[in-house]
């Protein structure tokens, strides 16, 4: 494998942009396109910069196909990054400082600014060398997808962006991996996130009053953390990883009277508030589990309001034809791949609801998972074999004939 010095020092500059999510004011967004622009806009594609609302940015390169009728293939990665406190970071986490071994350290150097410049690299040599691809290749890089999506890919969708350009699939981020195997990611949990309300009687601390809201609120608690205990139970005795079971945590919990300071111990509070946030495995039914969970609320005089809840589970089938063709694209790289369900949330649930095919890939193995922890880090070397993989499952996805196509074939129409 020879030096990619060149990516790698382009891979640095990358990462020195602050684009921690929400820096649209400080311009982050707006640097991280035009420098992207900048070194790889001359590389034979069209390039299209659009804000679909203001100071947030994303960048389209298009490398046309021999067939561009044909539904074409999208590279996906986002710009943002999630916060970077240098206190907890070995090197400054904007500085892409790389060590005496080889290693990259820096906010986003997995998640997923790596992976980004191997989409462009591996486009860019592709092209030089004239390998011929048939279908046409989008590489798109959005940001806001640490926050949800919903000044990015969710808005990309909702404007039509992603129909036009006609994917027939998309490969977005997955995780490191610790082993040789790589992994690919066909679904993730949906999040249901609710916020509990509980109204009662206020009062001084030592009194025993019926149906305090802290009681209801505690009695609600109970038993979403029974279930929570239940599901972690489940996960050991049945040996099962994090994202195919459901996961429960009150992340936020608000009650108590406050003065100068000072906690009032001895009072009870008339309202306590409660945020909630759970992870629906997606062999769970979305709509009963939600019931029940109101159901509970109710049962205690709860109020509870959704702030986040998907109808449907985003999930692309391992049975589609794009997942083979994606299977025997790893064939064509040397790699061994493993299916699984994403724990946490990336931006292919706006993707996958639409019905496109959309993979969580980030060729990263033997190493570390790091996303969104402090001394995030990558190895130059599986960094530059990341390039050679994407060449290789780019060649192959660009040149997958589809079933109608093959059906034609046999049927003798060209
Ligand atoms: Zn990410």
């Amino acid at each position: 494998m020879g030096e990619r010095m060149s990516a790698i020092r382009t891979l640095q500059k990358y990462i020195r942009i602050n684009t921690v999510t929400s820096s649209a004011h400080k311009g982050g967004y707006a640097e991280a396109a035009r420098f992207l622009i900048r070194n790889y806009g001359h590389t034979g594609c069209e390039v299209k910069e659009e804000s679909l609302t203001a100071g947030r940015p994303h960048v389209v390169f298009t490398y046309k196909g021999t067939s561009p009728h044909k539904k074409s293939v999208m590279l996906y990665s986002h710009t943002d990054v999630v916060p970077a406190p240098p206190e907890e970071w070995k090197y400054p986490p904007f500085s892409a400082h790389i060590d005496e071994e080889g290693t990259i350290f820096g906010r986003g150097v997995q998640d997923m600014k790596s992976v980004g410049i191997q989409h462009m690299e591996a486009m860019k040599e592709l092209v030089k060398e004239g390998v011929t691809l048939d279908r046409t290749v989008h590489v798109v890089f959005m940001p806001d997808e640490e926050n949800g999506g919903d000044f990015g890919m969710k808005l990309f969708v909702q404007k039509g962006k992603l129909k036009e350009l006609n994917p027939a699939v998309v490969l977005d981020e997955g995780l490191a991996s610790t082993t040789p195997v790589f992994h690919a990611y066909y679904a993730e949990r949906t999040p249901l996130w609710v916020k509990l309300t509980a109204a009662g009687p206020s009062g001084h601390g030592s009194r025993l009053l019926e149906g305090t809201a802290m009681e209801r609120m505690m009695k609600v608690m109970c038993h979403l953390y029974s279930f929570r205990s239940e599901e972690e139970q489940r996960m050991i005795s049945e040996e099962l990883h994090e994202s195919e079971i459901t996961s429960v945590n009150c992340t936020v919990l608000r009650g108590g009277a406050e003065s100068g300071g000072e906690v009032a111990v001895n009072l009870i509070p008339s309202t306590v508030e409660a945020h909630v946030d759970m992870r629906v495995a997606v062999d769970r039914d979305l709509l009963s589990f939600r019931d029940e969970i109101k159901k509970l609320a109710d049962q205690h005089g709860v109020k509870m309001e959704v702030t986040l809840g998907p109808d449907q589970h985003s999930i692309t089938s391992t049975h589609n034809e794009w997942w083979a063709a994606f299977e025997q694209a790893a064939e064509r790289a040397k790699i061994e791949i493993k299916p699984l369900v994403f724990a946490a949330a990336t931006d292919s649930k706006h993707i996958r609801r639409t019905g496109v095919p959309s993979i969580g890939f980030s060729p990263i193995s033997n190493t570390k998972v790091e996303l969104h922890s402090a001394n995030e880090s990558l190895h130059r070397d599986v960094f530059q074999r990341g390039i050679e993989i994407y060449k290789a499952v780019i060649t192959h996805l660009a040149n997958h004939k589809d079933a109608e196509e093959v059906e034609r074939a046999e049927a003798g129409y060209t």
